[in-house]
């Protein structure tokens, strides 16, 4: 079956009597379950993940919604956490332990550099960081204790997309993890397992879920290694509450609607948004003139919503320029229906000096825009009246 099927139905549809049962994953709004013979036995055996006993271990409507998430990414097994970041530190350190290494850049999420550099370093975990677009240089950084390879399928805020097959070729051969963080292009324009990924997480915060109401985060892969990432996960708590997993699988459902929607619209903006004289420059992969345009075209469906761009004039032109608009709201985030558009300057990268903002291409003026679902022609009209009134 193809996505638009499995968003709805899962990947393994059974013709059974569902005579009175609920259509809808209900909400198991419960923290515990009744025992009987049945969940002693498995927890006599420690298989807690079959049964139902304790909504931290598991629970009816977060299985469920995992389940959803890995049937999105053909994988065997998925799981479901409070966050995001929940989900990437229970993958990470479920794989790294004291004196391993880990093989990352400073270019991707703003959350997940300071858990890695910061955290991750702390309890004696060696971080090193390379340019990911270099594959070379990706394997000269790999030291014998290196344990996990972590990434993103399209960075924040640049958008770069690295080579991912070719990634995970250097992580077989080596036998070292390979965990990607496919937030920003989601199963629709992107399935990482498919090209030799061994984990796949994503925010459901964001895309995932799509409307802005909830915080959560899912991880799918083998059997095996999720077994292992649910042991971790269980023991430093960032389980999900079923209401979150409820919207999040009401959000699934419309994921390839959505997304084909945001892709279309984000093309769209962007090739109006380089031919305005009030911007400088616009990073989005779906231009000629990214710098990874051929790899995007070849390795996505699709280049999602998100779009950056540099506004002649810096920062002062920037904030003018989001305060003029009518339909983006000034909000970190992305990923909802509803457009919102932020400067990483004093938001995701605020905490970083202005040298090592430049180092990572965040100049002044660089405004970032997750372009939602509502009519392209419309948000054009107002990006136009507000990029017009900075040039007058
Ligand atoms: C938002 C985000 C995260 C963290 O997700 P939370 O749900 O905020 O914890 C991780 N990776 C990427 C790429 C993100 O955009």
């Amino acid at each position: 079956m193809k996505i638009n099927t499995v968003a709805i139905h899962g990947a393994h549809v059974e013709k059974h009597n569902n005579a009175g049962k609920p259509v809808i994953t209900p909400i198991y709004q419960t923290s515990t379950f009744c025992l009987g013979e049945h969940e002693y036995a498995n927890i006599q055996n420690k298989n807690m993940r079959a049964i139902d006993f304790y909504t931290r271990c598991g629970n009816p409507t977060l299985r469920h919604s995992a389940k959803l998430f890995a049937d999105l990414h053909g994988a065997e097994c998925g799981e479901i956490f409070a966050s995001g970041l929940g989900a990437v530190s229970a993958s990470l350190l479920t794989f790294l332990a004291a004196g391993d290494s880990i093989v990352t850049g400073l270019d991707i999420y703003g959350g997940s550099v300071v858990l890695i550099n910061k955290e991750l370093t702390r309890l004696g975990i060696e971080v090193i960081n390379v340019n990911f677009e270099d594959i070379a240089a990706v394997r000269k950084a790999i030291k014998p204790n290196t344990k996990v390879l972590y990434y993103e399928t399209i960075t924040n805020p640049l958008l770069k997309v690295p080579n991912v097959p070719a990634i995970a070729k250097i992580s077989k051969e080596l036998g070292i993890k390979f965990i990607l963080d496919n937030t920003f292009a989601t199963a629709y324009n992107f399935l990482p397992l498919q090209h030799g990924v061994d984990l796949v997480l994503e925010s459901s915060t964001k895309y995932l879920s799509g409307h802005s109401d909830c915080i959560g985060g899912y991880v799918a892969g083998s059997n095996e290694l999720m077994s292992k990432v649910w042991q971790t996960s269980i023991s430093f708590g960032a389980s999900a509450d079923p209401f979150a997993a409820f919207l999040v699988e009401r959000g699934m459902k419309t994921l390839p609607l959505r997304m084909e929607q945001h892709n279309k619209n984000a093309q769209k903006v962007a090739n109006f948004l380089v031919t305005h004289p009030a911007i400088e420059k616009v990073y989005y992969p779906g231009l000629a003139t990214h710098a990874s345009h051929t790899l995007a075209k070849t390795l996505l469906k699709g280049f999602g919503g998100m779009i950056s761009m540099v506004l002649k004039g810096g920062n002062a032109a920037g904030l003018k320029f989001m305060q003029q608009l009518k339909l983006p709201a000034q909000a970190v985030s992305l990923g909802g229906v509803e457009s919102l558009i932020s400067m990483p300057f004093n938001t995701s990268h605020s905490s970083l000096t202005d040298e090592q903002r430049a180092q990572v291409e965040i100049v002044p003026g660089f405004v970032r825009l997750s372009v939602g679902i509502e009519d392209a022609e419309d948000l054009i009209q107002d990006l136009k009246q507000s990029l017009d009134a900075i040039c007058r």
